[in-house]
């Protein structure tokens, strides 16, 4: 609470009490607690690949350059680290746009069997050296009204993040289905699971649940930040059922028609 004070005073100057304002300001406190968590974790996130890249190229020049083993060695480990740098720059840079308040969709009638269809083909390679299977189904060419590149953009990550909590012999299935008005897609994977008392978490701006784990899988915590920020932004939902070690189901609803252009 913020608390102001002030005397009430009669018309004789004498004292008739005291008036006090007690102000809420606990949701301006969680905001600035926010703001300040999202600062220090950006901190953290940049200065890591930094101290680490400064490190490497500092012994090299020190004169470790001179074996060939070490030299290789080492500039795979900076050039990695410049790879995780680079990605955090383009998430954090995303995920302040498509926060912005004039932040706008680029709206069009698609067929999204084929826009999926077009996703798998990215990332069936990617699933195939994991020896993770993938498959895909649709109930028929469905078509709907969004923004093709933010929504390709939601599907990579969401499909992305299967293959990478998922061990290798393990599958992901992704279905589209027709439910009228709306349409839903299920990405569904036999990976590691999500513990249920971090499944509301998992959309914080940088919350991982095992942070070594992401980080070695090339995430940076940003993921479904951006794909919530996105699916929100389309009026959809999105919700998560997952069990430990046995998998996770990520459900997406969207309307088929943008709610904005309809009357009613
Ligand atoms: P990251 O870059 O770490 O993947 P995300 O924002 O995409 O960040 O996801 C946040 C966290 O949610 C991940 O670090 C992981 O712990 C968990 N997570 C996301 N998708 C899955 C999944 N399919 N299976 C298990 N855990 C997942």
């Amino acid at each position: 609470f913020e608390i102001y004070g002030a005397p009430i005073i009669g018309n004789h100057d004498e004292w008739n009490g005291i008036l006090l304002v007690f102000h809420d300001i606990t949701d301006l406190k969680k905001l600035e607690q926010m703001r300040k968590d999202f600062v220090a974790n950006v901190s953290h996130e940049l200065k890591t690949p930094i101290t680490s890249i400064k490190g490497f190229s500092e012994t090299l020049l020190d004169g470790a350059m001179n074996d060939q083993d070490t030299l290789k060695s080492f500039l795979t480990i900076i050039l990695n680290e410049s790879d995780r740098l680079q990605t955090l720059i383009k998430d954090l840079l995303d995920l302040s746009k498509i926060e912005q308040q004039g932040f706008k969709l680029n709206l069009q009638l698609f067929d999204l069997t084929n826009m999926m269809e077009e996703v798998m083909a990215i990332l069936s390679s990617k699933a195939e050296d994991k020896k993770v299977s993938l498959s895909f189904s649709s109930d028929k060419n469905i078509e709907m009204e969004g923004d093709h590149f933010r929504l390709k953009q939601v599907f990579i990550n969401l499909i992305n993040n299967a293959i990478m909590y998922t061990p290798p012999e393990g599958s992901i299935h992704v279905g589209i289905s027709d439910l009228g008005s709306k349409l839903k897609v299920e990405i569904a994977d036999t990976g590691i699971g999500i513990e249920q008392e971090e499944i509301p978490r998992i959309f914080e701006r940088f919350y991982r649940v095992d942070k070594a784990r992401s980080r070695n899988s090339g995430g940076t915590g940003l993921g479904l930040a951006i794909v919530k920020h996105l699916i929100e932004a389309h009026k959809g939902y999105i919700s998560v059922k997952s069990k430990k070690n046995e998998g996770t189901v990520f459900s997406v609803i969207l309307y088929k028609e943008f709610p904005e252009n309809k009357n009613s």
